[in-house]
């Protein structure tokens, strides 16, 4: 196995230098589950589990090794088994938050170099979720492609692209249908050897089909199959992460096709410049465009220049971003509490330490 057909490169390198003295080997999880790693090496497949010092030390689920992601293990002797050490800094990550009331976060893939964002373009087409898919997209560090699926349903090709182009800007955006095998070269001179993809989306937009093209066998059920035996998604992967015949890696794990917001006020302004452009008109700084005067964003509006609908899905993932906001304000002074606490109790062991002496 090829490291660099794996994605390997002088980026990741630089980070494993320290643990090729140590007798470290590099390697790219392909699968979790439970506590176990399937992870691809120079030598070969290895089934991990992570050292007590990475398990414990790490102060959060994102520290933990995640499909896609570079470590540096430890192959045991006898049988393709090793100890991860270390996770590799990571070039791009999707995270989801774990449950809503401790605001943690888990990553589901990491160091993706391409998302494809896919819609339908049937009944799936919408662009308010193609904003929060491409504000997703912006958050995780990876490059967002627009993939329209099922052309061959749809009468206004082009007028759906055109759509698509003013919401996304300078967003590659492409028409295909996966099910005829048309308009998928543009697509897939975005993937490449050593580039890592991932396809997100709502169920029934043709993901699976279009993995399944890429892989030139039926490696995932599609819709068709899982109607006809009723045991809903993904029957057969057992791998997470799998490499191309053409080149390239793809990552499809379950949790990322349900993925949740979790972004930044940063990606938020990536995917609405337009909106953010015209705040800097308006009167007041910290204008709400509500009712304050002077409102350039509401002026525009008015006039027909912004949509009505898209000024709302801002300030509703505006709103959204905001509780995360506050939510992770608060942990981090929980945190900051507890290791006070740690803190002084470590003060006075220390100094009942010292009157025993
Ligand atoms: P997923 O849930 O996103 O993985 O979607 P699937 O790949 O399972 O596809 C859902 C359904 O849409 C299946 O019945 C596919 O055969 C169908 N489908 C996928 N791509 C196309 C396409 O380009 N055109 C048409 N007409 N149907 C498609
Ligand atoms: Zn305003």
């Amino acid at each position: 196995m090829h490291l660099e057909a794996l994605g390997w490169d002088s980026h990741f390198m630089e980070s494993f230098q320290e643990f090729v003295s140590q007798g470290l080997l590099p390697a790219r999880i392909a699968r979790e589950h439970r506590s176990m790693y399937l992870a691809y090496s120079e030598a070969g497949e290895l089934a991990a589990e992570v050292s007590g010092r990475l398990r414990f030390g790490a102060a959060s689920k994102e520290r933990m090794p995640a499909v896609g992601d570079w470590v540096a293990l430890r192959p045991m002797d006898g049988g393709p088994r090793a100890i991860i050490h270390c996770v590799l800094p990571r070039k791009s990550a999707f995270l989801r938050k774990v449950a809503s009331v401790k605001t943690e976060s888990q990553v589901l893939a990491a160091n993706v170099d391409v998302v494809f964002l896919v819609m339908g373009l049937a009944k799936n087409f919408n662009l308010r979720r193609l904003e929060r898919y491409l504000t997703l997209a912006w958050e995780s560090g990876s490059r967002p492609v627009v993939v329209l699926n099922k052309a061959d349903l749809c009468d206004e090709v082009e007028t759906r692209l055109a759509e698509v182009e003013a919401v996304a800007f300078d967003v590659p955006a492409y028409a295909v249908s996966a099910k005829e095998g048309s308009g998928l070269e543009p697509v897939v001179s975005h993937i490449g050897e050593g580039r890592t993809a991932v396809f997100l989306g709502s169920s029934g937009v043709g993901k699976s089909t279009l993995i399944n093209r890429l892989l030139g066998t039926e490696r995932l059920a599609t819709g068709d199959v899982r109607e006809a035996d009723g045991r809903g998604r993904h029957v057969t992967t057992s791998r997470e992460l799998v490499l191309l015949p053409g080149g390239g890696v793809v990552i499809d794990t379950p949790g990322l096709r349900e993925l949740q917001l979790w972004a930044n006020e940063e990606s938020l302004r990536g995917s609405f410049e337009d909106i953010e452009a015209l705040a800097d008109g308006c009167r007041f700084r910290d204008c709400e465009h509500e009712t304050e005067p002077g409102c350039a964003v509401k002026q525009a509006i008015d006039e027909g220049e912004l949509e009505a609908k898209r000024f709302k899905s801002y300030k509703k993932l505006k709103r959204e971003l905001d509780i995360l906001a506050a939510r992770k304000d608060q942990r981090a002074k929980l945190d900051m509490k507890a290791k006070q606490k740690q803190f002084a109790r470590r003060v006075r062991q220390s100094q009942r330490w010292r009157q025993k002496r």
